[in-house]
């Protein structure tokens, strides 16, 4: 297997470790525990998982169901669409919870006469940040199923799943969160403000937690394009859906324009 890079045991039940290369945190797949390769041991983070539900089988429907729902889709989807690919995956995703206060001093000038504005915008979030580089996975707008949500254990999951580990450790996990949120802040204040003369924000973390969700990734074929579907394992919900258009002649029968 040339993906795994390095040779590691577990250091709870002394199982082979799989570790591909980028990999931060990895969990066994023996015995379910954490282990962060920078520091070589357990890592205590509370883990859980939001388990999938639609496995092979139960997916093919889901997706059927889906190609035939909602009147915003072409009425012939339906019958000609094509799976040209379906991947299951369980991803790493760190939710942090932090309190953020931006001290700030701007002008609004909108109007055309100046008014000067100043305050503190104190926000709680629970910020999720992925724990992969590089994926499609849309997690801002990604709303976690807390409904599905358990202690985690390799035993939820179901055959082939490919189970990512994390590419970043909790530590980057609250850097990178603390970034998005004072960008994030400092978007909500843009909204109120046309000048920004001063801002200062203080983010401080209050815990962390760290979790697998389940999503199916699709990309299908429909009249010679290629479309991206992602849907939540564990709920069937559209977590990213590219629909084809409807052509002109198509919304003048449902519009009667
Ligand atoms: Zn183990």
């Amino acid at each position: 297997m040339p993906e795994i890079v390095q040779e590691i045991s577990c250091p709870d039940c002394g199982g082979p470790l799989k570790v591909k290369p980028g990999d931060a945190i990895v969990t066994c797949e023996y015995c379910s525990s954490d282990v962060n390769l920078a520091v070589g041991s357990k890592y205590f983070l509370k883990h859980s998982i939001v388990p999938p539900k639609f496995d092979e089988k139960a997916i093919d429907e889901l997706i059927n169901s889906w190609m035939g729902r909602g009147f915003l889709k072409p009425g012939d989807l339906a019958r000609r669409y094509r799976v040209l690919s379906k991947e299951l995956q369980i991803l790493p995703l760190f939710i942090v919870h932090a309190s953020v206060k931006s001290d700030f001093q701007g002008q609004f000038t909108r109007t055309g006469q100046p008014i000067d504005k100043s305050g503190v915008l104190e926000k709680q979030y629970y910020w999720k940040v992925l724990g992969r580089r590089a994926s499609a996975f849309p997690t801002r707008e990604y709303e976690v199923p807390l409904s599905g949500k358990t202690d985690f254990n390799m035993s939820k999951l179901v055959p082939g799943a490919k189970f990512l580990n994390s590419e970043i450790d909790e530590k980057e996990a609250n850097d990178l969160a603390g970034q998005q949120l004072k960008e994030h802040q400092k978007f909500l204040l843009e909204r109120e403000m046309d000048i920004i003369q001063k801002l200062d924000t203080a983010v401080e973390i209050i815990d962390t937690e760290f979790l697998h969700v389940s999503a199916w990734f699709i990309t299908y074929q429909y009249r010679g394009k290629v479309y991206e579907l992602i849907l939540d394992a564990c709920t069937g919900e559209d977590i990213k859906a590219e629909i084809p258009q409807i052509e002109k002649r198509g919304l003048k029968r449902l519009f009667g324009g």
